[in-house]
């Protein structure tokens, strides 16, 4: 496209696409399904392979279906480069990594990610001498203290987290970091480069999962990592010798994605706003968590930092009565998909406990505030009046469902 914007809906739509092919051009790139290229003479294989003369090579280095979609994506953050990899947790390990590999070995976290980064941080990074320290990104002088007190090569968050949906500022938490000499590295997993551009606000890199907002439609698992040109380097080599690329035939379904994600986000916006409203009302819900509630506390961190209106399309809230009541609200669902992803067209519902923070001691889980009876929805496109009617039916109906389990129960203890 020659056109110059920055408009998430146009740049979806044309960025990375359309590449002349010979005397012609096809007007959605297709599927490259090859894993390596070669060239007419071995004079050129050797200047490509010795990065001399750009090109396609071998599916590890680069395949064009992957590449276009790199491009896409890098268009809409307003990255100099994107480097898909095979799912959002493959990205976020290469953007840790990557930003540990010439610094000191050490992270600070936000105090709530989601529960499998929590269990990389501990479990993968840990033993190989990497310690974290977890502060909270929403209050600035805590979390510039740990980082003054740690030292961190590498600083951790994400731009709405997961599932409460805390936002904190992150050009106050880039200056901050760049104060320290630490990279920033922001999951926008939650946010999607329609609400923010986490490079513009100062971080060093963006990752997304893939399966998330950008693919868009449940039928893709893969993450991008996305910087400007004094990062490129290491993370570029990190995909080529670590191997966690995405496939071309993802890509090309992620690709088709994009080019709907500005409509699908601000529709998903909208019904979320309502949502968040009308679950407010009921009475078996305790506390609602939607950052565009004007109580929410890092409300006017989002309408300084997103576009007019827009909030994210989760929407969190505790149930009164618990781990029972939350399983029969799953079960009480008439719509709405109660599986473990968000962001695509179909709404869903999560419990956390049992699902992305999974991995933590209920301890754990407490200290974070992450209750019993809460639940994550992620509001899809569907009409706002089913969404709102699907999900209050089942506030009411897991009330019965509830009781009539914990009544079984003592009857069995009895
Ligand atoms: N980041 C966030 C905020 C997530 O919610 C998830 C998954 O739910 C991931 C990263 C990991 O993505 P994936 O499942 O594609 O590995």
């Amino acid at each position: 496209m020659k056109r110059k914007t920055n408009k998430p809906a146009t740049l979806g739509v044309h960025a990375g696409d359309r590449k002349k092919l010979g005397d012609y051009t096809p007007t959605t790139t297709p599927i490259y399904a090859t894993s390596s290229f070669f060239y007419d003479s071995a004079e050129e294989i050797d200047k490509v392979l010795g990065n001399e003369k750009p090109g396609m090579i071998y599916g590890r280095f680069g395949n064009p279906t992957v590449q276009a979609f790199e491009e896409q994506v890098a268009a809409l953050e307003g990255a100099d480069y994107g480097i898909a990899t095979a799912s959002g947790m493959a990205a976020t390990h290469l953007a840790v990594t990557g930003a540990l590999l010439d610094r000191r070995k050490s992270v600070v976290a936000a105090n709530v990610l989601f529960g499998q980064t929590v269990a990389m941080l501990e479990k993968v990074m840990e033993p190989f001498g990497v310690e974290t320290r977890y502060a909270d990104p929403c209050d600035l002088d805590a979390f510039e203290a740990v980082v003054e007190k740690a030292k961190p090569g590498c600083v951790l968050i994400e731009s709405i987290s997961n599932p409460l949906l805390a936002v904190p500022p992150i050009d106050k938490i880039a200056e901050i970091t760049k104060r320290h000499e630490a990279q920033l590295v922001v999951d926008a997993t939650f946010s999607t480069p329609v609400l923010s551009r986490p490079l513009e606000l100062g971080a060093d890199v963006v990752v997304h999962s893939v399966t998330k907002y950008l693919g868009g439609h449940g039928d893709v698992l893969g993450g991008i990592l996305l910087g400007n040109n004094e990062s490129h380097q290491v993370n570029d080599y990190l995909i080529k010798t670590i191997g966690s690329n995405f496939s071309p035939y993802d890509a090309y379904l992620s690709m088709r994605g994009v080019k709907t994600l500005a409509l699908r986000v601000e529709r998903q916006c909208r019904n979320a706003a309502l949502v968040a409203r009308e679950v407010a009302e009921c009475e078996a819900i305790d506390r609602v968590y939607y950052p565009g509630n004007p109580d929410h506390p890092d409300y006017e961190t989002c309408v300084r930092l997103f576009p007019e209106g827009m909030f994210g399309a989760m929407v969190s809230f505790d149930l009164a009565g618990g781990r029972a009541r939350a399983l029969a609200f799953l079960e009480s669902l008439e719509m709405s998909v109660p599986a473990t992803s968000l962001g695509d067209v179909h709404t869903m519902a999560s419990y956390p406990p049992i699902a992305s923070h999974r991995d933590l001691a209920p301890k754990q889980r407490q200290r974070l505030g992450i209750g019993d009876g809460l639940i994550r929805m992620s509001i899809g496109i569907e009409d706002p009046s089913d969404i709102v009617g699907d999900i209050l039916q089942a506030v009411e109906r897991s009330e019965q469902i509830a009781a009539a389990a914990v009544a079984a129960e003592r009857q069995a203890a009895d």
